[in-house]
């Protein structure tokens, strides 16, 4: 996609999540436009989410994405957005074994979010300085040819107009939108190819303590997946992940329902 320079263009990303906030931030720098971002949830993030304790505000756990795994040569590809995420801390590289990985290529490098995934997404938003409205779920979308632009409706009732909408939310919600741009020039491959995205369900269970908790500190490993378990799928000592001596925080990610104290909902 390209955009004229200095041509204003309204534009709707539709999802607070990694993919929309970064689009936002390049189209940003390539082009003189008005940005919105439609969110449905009431907190940016996606799957890029991290819970924050309101009892224990500096105890936070990652719900969604763990960590970032890059290949060096993306790296150097996008060696500025790499150096910017890095020098700010953004980012840092993981230098922790996880136990049963997957045997890791040789070129891959893993890094994490000191600050939990999501200040990566509020990153991205501030340098794209567009506006961000949460609580607002899209759930139709029409392209009106006379005025060639697209209607955008939303469950809280509002319908705004805008010349270009990008959807960044997972395919399975893309096809339960209404409207008619599903209709309009789409190839069968790509519709028959879209139905077939099937979500993996995942739990996401938070144990967030004041203070650190010695079989937390004394576990010989910071993340483990657990291949052969029936319920559980990864947990993750989430300050430790960070090396951060902020308490302990706990999770992991269930393949079915457990009781726990705290639960996030990634998608
Ligand atoms: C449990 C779990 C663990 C993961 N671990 C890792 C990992 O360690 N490393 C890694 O790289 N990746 C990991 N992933 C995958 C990674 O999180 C996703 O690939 C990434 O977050 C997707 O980002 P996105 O912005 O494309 O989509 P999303 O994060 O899904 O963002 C889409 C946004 O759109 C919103 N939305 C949906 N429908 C609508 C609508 N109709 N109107 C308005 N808004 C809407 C959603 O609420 C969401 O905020 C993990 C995912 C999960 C669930």
């Amino acid at each position: 996609m390209s955009f004229e320079k200095n041509i204003a263009t309204n534009i709707l990303i539709v999802g607070g999540g990694i993919t929309g906030s970064v689009a936002a931030s390049l189209i940003k720098n390539e082009a003189v436009v008005n940005i919105e971002i439609w969110e449905r949830m009431d907190q940016i993030g996606g799957r890029y989410q991290t819970y924050r304790s309101s009892s224990t505000p500096k105890c936070s756990v990652d719900c969604g994405a763990q960590y970032v795994s890059v290949s060096l040569e993306f790296i150097r590809s996008q060696a500025k957005f790499y150096d910017e995420l890095l020098e700010k801390e953004l980012l840092m590289p993981l230098g922790q074994k996880i136990e049963n990985f997957r045997k890791l290529s040789e070129t891959k490098t893993l890094f994490v979010a000191p600050g939990g995934t999501d200040s990566l997404v509020g990153h991205f938003l501030k340098k794209a300085d567009c506006s961000v409205h949460l609580q607002h779920e899209v759930t139709e979308i029409n392209l009106k040819e006379e005025e060639r632009t697209w209607e955008v409706k939303a469950t809280n009732g509002i319908v705004k107009s805008f010349d270009v909408v990008i959807l960044t939310i997972p395919v399975p919600e893309v096809l339960k939108l209404g409207g008619n741009f599903l209709g309009i020039s789409q190839d069968d491959d790509v519709k028959v190819a879209m139905e077939q995205v099937k979500y993996l369900p995942r739990i996401a269970v938070a144990l967030i303590y004041d203070e650190p908790v010695k079989y937390l500190e004394d576990l010989p490993t910071t993340m483990k997946y657990f291949p052969d378990d029936d319920i559980l799928h990864f947990m993750s000592v989430d300050n430790k992940k960070r090396r951060t001596d902020q308490g302990s925080t706990w999770h992991n990610f269930a393949k079915h329902h457990i009781i726990c104290r705290e639960m996030c909902r990634p998608e």
